[in-house]
């Protein structure tokens, strides 16, 4: 009997283990899930120009730091008013915006089937090889948005 026991309490052990990974996971997915969401929900909502980002005329307040301080673009300056523009159907001011702009965007766009593809999975996880082409394409996007950083800097010493 005690041995019954033991064996279940190890089976309990060894099942709550397993859930770990399985509940990060989910934690993960529901969180990038709303990130992207708020993003692109914030993209329509708000209304892009070359002063900056407005909502109902009022400016939005937040500005980038590195702009304001030393004058220079970081890697994600004009992110925002690409997001807005290509929300609003505009591709010329997105790519105006930020070159890279409908590249994230299309990005941030396919995480929401993605992530709900994943949570509706419950503890099984997507196929390797999908989640092998997410990542792929998110390091890639990511260092193109680095690369894309890069050159500008470069052209400011040159
Ligand atoms: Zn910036």
């Amino acid at each position: 009997m005690t041995q019954a026991c033991d064996i279940a309490a190890l089976r309990d052990d060894r099942s709550a283990a397993s859930l770990v990974p399985a509940d990060f996971d989910r934690v993960c997915h529901i969180a990038v899930l709303s990130v992207c969401g708020a993003a692109l929900i914030g993209a329509a909502v708000l209304k892009s120009s070359d002063e900056g980002l407005s909502f109902l005329g009022l400016r939005w307040p937040f500005s980038c730091w590195l702009h304001d301080t030393l004058g220079l673009r970081c890697a994600l300056c004009g992110m925002s008013r690409s997001f807005s523009a290509l929300a609003h159907g505009d591709i010329a001011a997105g790519v105006q915006f930020h070159r890279l702009g409908p590249a994230v965007f299309a990005m941030f766009c396919l995480q929401i089937p993605y992530r709900l593809y994943a949570l509706a999975l419950g503890p099984r996880r997507a196929s390797a090889m999908l989640r092998r082409c997410h990542i792929g394409l998110v390091v890639l996007l990511c260092a193109a948005v680095l690369a894309n950083w890069f050159v500008y800097l470069g052209g400011l010493l040159l």
